[in-house]
């Protein structure tokens, strides 16, 4: 006996997604959810059961996109096929429209497992309908949008979220983060934590953006034995000795490459591999790991997950490779210091520098852009050769810039995106050129490379 209610749901929630396509209203991503749930209720919850090998939620500040879709890639590989939630709709509706479009109208799964990106404020909304086999949190920053919130108030946050959970869950966590991994020691079911274990990846000291400084138990600052970004590292409190616990899935002997990406022995309790990865920077290493530890946990065989971290592309501006009237680029999201100091980093292993950098400052991107005096361009003053300036803000960030020592006469100020890339690709005269774009900025510049034909729009990925 089909149930005439959840079908309801499912085809109205089809039909919402067809049209919004058939309209180029840009991928209609949560209005066929939110179409659906006005049906049924429960659909979420309905669908999700049905899949058969449960779901994974993914969550964290930085990371939440990049390490889902490696979760999906790797579990590709192992021949099952995830329903995951796309482009950033990552809100309880954006996954009941991944769920309805994966399921016929009987509401039979076209998958076999969940890989769902949510924020910290959605999680406690979703968790409940989910009842996911094996939770990642990947870090705790502070937004541009949390500016003034105190990041312990988004650290109890996370707390009350995560407090609800059952032991049946897993919990994969980041011990390089000391307020994930006070979230994650607390966990009453499995806790998997993963870490680097190589301190030539460090960098000595604390950043500016360095958010979590201070021992959540007596205030006191932590000691960092290695530093890695932002206040990811290797810390201990010298009060009550709370300390960063053993990652059980590790990144050992790290071979960084630049914008090419990283090498490193990839060490868990079920042996070590040698993996090499295309996402540049530190902070990748962190999602790599995440990644492993979660399919790991879901049984995936380690030559199976070396396989899927070697062969999987990035997504949606997070160092997409793109072409520039014919240049080569790459396009890394700027969305708070301590992810824009590692972007930055990243780019000045390179020889040769040329950026075009475009700040917006709409609703997605934060209103406001005090964030950028945070983020440490003074590491920009005599290393780059050419900075393409953009964006509704782009004034302020050529301050900001000049603020921080870099010289005027390398700079060019274009308000207009598409002039700005105009410039930039010019500028770049054969050096790889690094598009560095707030949300927005992002969204706009893609418009643009799609009409030029360089990049396919975010639904079609
Ligand atoms: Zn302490």
């Amino acid at each position: 006996m089909p149930d005439l209610r959840l079908a309801a749901a499912i085809t109205a929630g089809k039909a919402v997604a067809a049209l919004s396509r058939a309209l180029g209203a840009g991928g209609g991503t949560t209005m066929p959810g939110r179409v659906a749930r006005r049906f049924a209720p429960d659909v979420t919850a309905r669908l999700a059961r049905a899949l058969r090998h449960g779901t994974i939620i993914v969550t964290g500040t930085n990371g939440k996109t990049t390490t889902s879709r490696l979760v999906s890639h790797i579990l590709g590989i192992a021949g099952l096929i995830s329903v995951h939630n796309r482009a950033g709709a990552n809100l309880a509706a954006g996954i009941a429209a991944a769920l309805v479009q994966h399921s016929t109208i009987r509401g039979e799964p076209r998958g076999d497992v969940g890989v769902f990106e949510v924020d910290e404020a959605t999680l406690p909304l979703v968790h409940e309908a989910l009842r996911p086999r094996a939770i990642v949190l990947t870090n705790l920053f502070r937004d541009q949008l949390d500016r003034y919130g105190e990041i312990d108030i988004i650290a109890g946050r996370w707390r009350a979220a995560l407090g609800g959970l059952d032991r049946s869950a897993a919990l994969v966590f980041n011990a390089d983060d000391p307020l994930v991994s006070e979230v994650g020691t607390q966990h009453p079911g499995v806790r998997l934590a993963f870490g680097i274990e190589d301190d030539s990846c460090g960098l000595g000291t604390l950043e500016h953006s360095a958010d979590a400084r201070y021992c959540y138990r007596c205030g006191v600052p932590y000691h960092y034995a290695t530093v890695y970004f932002g206040h990811m590292g290797v810390y201990r409190c010298p009060q009550c000795g709370t300390s960063r616990p053993i990652p059980l899935v590790s990144a050992r002997e790290v071979t960084n490459r630049g914008l090419e990406g990283t090498a490193f022995l990839l060490s868990t309790t079920q042996g070590s591999v040698h993996v090499s990865t295309t996402l540049p920077g530190v902070y990748n290493i962190h999602n790599v790991l995440a990644a492993s530890a979660c399919c790991l946990h879901l049984g995936v065989a380690l030559e199976t997950i070396a396989r899927g971290i070697g062969t999987f592309t990035p997504a949606f501006g997070r160092a997409e490779q793109v072409r520039v009237n014919g240049r080569a680029a790459v396009l890394l999201l700027a969305k708070n210091p301590a992810g824009f100091n590692e972007v930055l980093r990243t780019m000045l292993r390179a020889e040769g520098t040329v950026a075009l950098i475009a700040i917006n400052d709409l609703t997605a991107d934060g209103r406001d852009i005090s964030w950028l005096w945070d983020v440490d361009f003074e590491m920009l003053a005599g290393r780059a050769d050419r900075l393409v300036v953009s964006g509704i803000r782009a004034e302020d960030m050529a301050l900001r810039l000049k603020y921080a020592g870099v010289d005027p006469s390398v700079m060019t100020v274009e308000k207009d995106l598409a002039r700005a890339l105009d410039a930039a690709a010019g500028a770049s005269n054969g050096r790889p050129l690094y598009i560095l774009p707030t949300y927005t900025a992002m969204l706009q510049l893609r418009k643009i490379l799609q009409r030029r034909g360089a990049v396919r729009g975010f639904w079609e990925d």
